[in-house]
């Protein structure tokens, strides 16, 4: 499940997470974004489905306004510990440098498609309606993604 995710990683140098399938106390999904200081700044946006961090590398970050469409990057699935991970990934690994918990909470699916994902997040910095949307002429792991306007 976790095949790509542990292919890039040696877990005797890295302090992340092994990729291991593992049980959550709460039903509710959770969402992060991790702030990442790696040969270049991205934050990592991550949501809950079937049981694994599904993952998206945000260069510009996640938008906290509505208006503000940035690219996202899908990247292989993570496992659900990785949420709780924060720390320096040592120079020379898959991803070297530090990483942050940006932002952390909970969300809500509203919709999932093929090419879309419709969802209300709850944290501290990111609430409200957001859309990943995959424009039919991107290519294969290329998203956007974007904070919707809160009609009320
Ligand atoms: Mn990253």
């Amino acid at each position: 499940m976790f095949k790509k995710y542990r292919q890039k990683r040696d877990f005797k140098k890295t302090s992340e997470p092994k990729g291991k399938k593992t049980k959550k106390k709460s039903k509710k999904l959770i969402f992060v974004v991790q702030e990442h200081q790696a040969s270049h700044l991205h934050w990592d946006f991550r949501l809950e489905m079937d049981g694994v961090l599904k993952s998206w590398a945000v260069p510009k970050g996640v938008p906290q306004k509505p208006g503000i469409k940035r690219l996202a990057v899908q990247t292989e699935d993570h496992p659900l510990k990785y949420a709780d991970f924060q720390g320096e990934i040592p120079q020379g690994e898959y991803g070297a440098g530090q990483v942050i918990i940006w932002d952390k909470g909970s969300y809500k699916l509203l919709n999932k498609e093929k090419d879309l994902i419709d969802f209300t997040l709850k944290g501290k910095k990111l609430r409200g309606n957001y859309l990943l949307f995959q424009p039919q002429s991107f290519k294969a792991n290329n998203w956007l993604i974007f904070k919707k306007n809160d009609k009320k």
